[in-house]
């Protein structure tokens, strides 16, 4: 399906969001902005696109690093530009209190970003020409927003609904809130009439009844033993982490992990490892999972191409 005018899709590697740009007369924007670590190549593939204007406007779905990492480059490239982030982080945002932000939590790096406004349900929200309609979409995050263009079908899911599943539940790390509104939010996509899909990762895929069965089949799987959930969960952050310092003495990994809040937590409440068992763990999955090499006596990233 072809994207309408005016709107373009930079489909990212998996760790980096992918952004949506909008470009019309009046306004440029962009939706998500990647990870802290891509910044510089964000900032290229937005002023390719943009050829000379500046940029307009950003609004982030959701305030998890990989899909704000970019906001700090562009507004200090932009000077002029707005930023629009969920309502509910509004006011975390402007006094920066990055435990509330989760990137302590989750041990992600984000550079300190202004914002301008709060994005409310119900929202409408014009670009290129077009009017998106953002709703609150919990689960993956309580506070992650998804963008509905009604005349054209288009949805742009962010972590809500990826072709295959979805973001991990991260509430679920550390109590039982999640599935439910993972479920919830799955049964508001589904009774929308979507055509395509911009996931927040991968890409744009039009086979939507097919993408919320999965995904359906999925938060199944997941709530049966929420356990394969928080292995994911420990999985991604640590990956994150490895992606940030590229390369890691096997011997730090124990601590390193150790100081991640979140690992920390999921690991007590359903693995219960020590912390070498959990290095160990870790480390045969991320190999597995061929998202990480060890060579010598260091663990190395391995980044897919984008
Ligand atoms: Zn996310």
């Amino acid at each position: 399906m072809k994207l309408p005018e005016g709107m373009h899709v930079l489909e990212r590697g998996w760790l980096s969001s992918n952004n949506i740009v909008f470009i019309d007369k009046e306004k440029t924007a962009i939706v998500d902005t990647g990870y802290k670590s891509h910044e510089e190549q964000t900032l290229e593939l937005v002023q390719n696109l943009l050829t000379g204007r500046p940029l307009d406007a950003i609004y982030n779905t959701h305030l998890h690093s990989d899909h704000c990492g970019g906001n700090r480059i562009l507004q200090d490239t932009y000077p002029k530009i707005h930023t629009a982030v969920p309502e509910a982080e509004f006011r975390r945002v402007e006094n920066w209190d990055a435990r509330l932000l989760t990137f302590k939590a989750t041990g992600q790096r984000c550079d300190q970003f202004h914002a301008e406004e709060g994005i409310k349900t119900n929202q409408k929200i014009r670009l290129a020409g077009m009017d998106w309609v953002a709703h609150c979409a919990g689960g993956h995050h309580p506070y992650s927003y998804i963008l509905f263009n009604e005349q054209n079908g288009i949805l742009i899911s962010a972590d809500a609904l990826w072709q295959k599943g979805f973001g991990v539940i991260f509430p679920a790390l550390d109590s039982w809130a999640g599935f439910k509104e993972t479920r919830d939010t799955l049964d508001m996509i589904e009774a929308m009439d979507v055509r395509l899909v911009i996931p927040g990762h991968g890409k744009p895929f039009t086979e939507v009844k097919e993408a919320i069965e999965a995904a359906h089949s999925r938060i199944n799987y997941l709530e049966a033993d929420p356990l394969r959930n928080a292995q994911n969960g420990i999985k991604v952050l640590a990956k994150f982490l490895l992606m940030d310092k590229q390369r890691i003495k096997l011997t730090q990994v124990p601590k390193l992990l150790a100081s991640i809040p979140l690992i920390s937590v999921a690991n007590r409440r359903y693995l219960s490892y020590g912390d070498i068992h959990l290095a160990y763990w870790t480390v045969t999955q991320l190999k597995r999972a061929g998202a990480a090499k060890v060579e010598g006596d260091e663990l190395v990233n391995i980044e897919p191409a984008y």
